[in-house]
């Protein structure tokens, strides 16, 4: 289990995240909600090591892992996927899965390939392809992938649709439904709130630095106009709609 709790982080003088808390556990997808600028990236980015918190706890299985370095993070069993994905475009499929176990227990890398290729069966047709050759929604995949090779028992993943096709938003998330249900614990921050919704267990809403809103994503699904309030329209329309 994943807790975040009173995190503080700071750019110069302005903070970005003012006492945001948040969880997630085996099994279940944490949607993270708000408008831009809003935090959400800096906290994930905190929670991965990226950015050092001023103030704040980040708690995995009971172990504290705030502030740690970010390849310590990644062993201790957090994997952060980008915004915007960050495949390595000129080396493989295959080059990029094997990038992703670097840190991690190299006995259970084959292992972790071919779960990873049941998951994602075009990664391992694809293999010998370079990455940047992949459509969009392939290199979404294969950015999972490449955080699953680490062997993640918590996953944090922002914006997994940005600039997909709508048509293949539901598919990507689908996927993050599946990673959950094969026991992963994952915080998701996406834009595209009502797709986001039909794969979350649980919905954080944060505007300004803060949680303005927590509960069940069911709860938050019969809530949108409380979401709206806290967000407004364009959050839960999401971009392009
Ligand atoms: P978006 O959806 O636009 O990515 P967000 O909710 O993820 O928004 P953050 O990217 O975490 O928001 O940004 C929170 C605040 O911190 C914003 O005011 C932003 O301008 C500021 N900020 C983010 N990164 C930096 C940085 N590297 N240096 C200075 N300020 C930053």
């Amino acid at each position: 289990m994943l807790e975040v709790s009173d995190l503080h982080v700071s750019y110069g003088n302005v903070e970005a995240v003012r006492g945001i808390g948040m969880t997630t556990s085996p099994g279940k997808v944490t949607l993270v909600l708000g408008a831009n600028g809003a935090g959400k990236t800096t906290t994930l980015k905190a929670i991965a090591g990226l950015e050092k918190p001023h103030a704040g706890r980040v708690v995995l299985d009971g172990k504290d892992i705030t502030g740690l370095a970010p390849h310590k993070i990644v062993r201790s069993g957090v994997a952060l996927v980008p915004e915007g994905r960050r495949v390595f475009s000129p080396l493989s499929v295959g080059e990029n899965l094997r990038m992703g176990a670097y840190v991690a227990d190299r006995t259970k890398s084959a292992e972790m390939l071919e779960r990873v290729h049941e998951m994602f069966p075009i990664l391992s047709e694809r293999a010998g392809s370079a990455a940047g050759l992949l459509s969009g929604g392939e290199q979404q995949m294969l950015a999972f992938g490449r955080a699953l090779m680490s062997q993640p028992t918590v996953m944090l993943l922002d914006e997994p649709s940005m600039g997909l096709a709508p048509a293949i938003v539901d598919s990507i998330l689908a996927k993050v439904r599946d990673m959950a249900d094969s026991g992963i614990g994952i915080l998701m921050v996406e834009q595209n709130a009502e797709a986001g919704l039909d794969v979350a267990d649980d919905v954080v809403a944060v505007a300004r630095g803060e949680v303005v809103y927590s509960g069940p994503a069911a709860e938050a699904r019969d809530n949108a106009s409380v979401l709206r309030a806290f967000l407004g329209e364009a959050a839960l329309t999401g971009p392009g709609d």
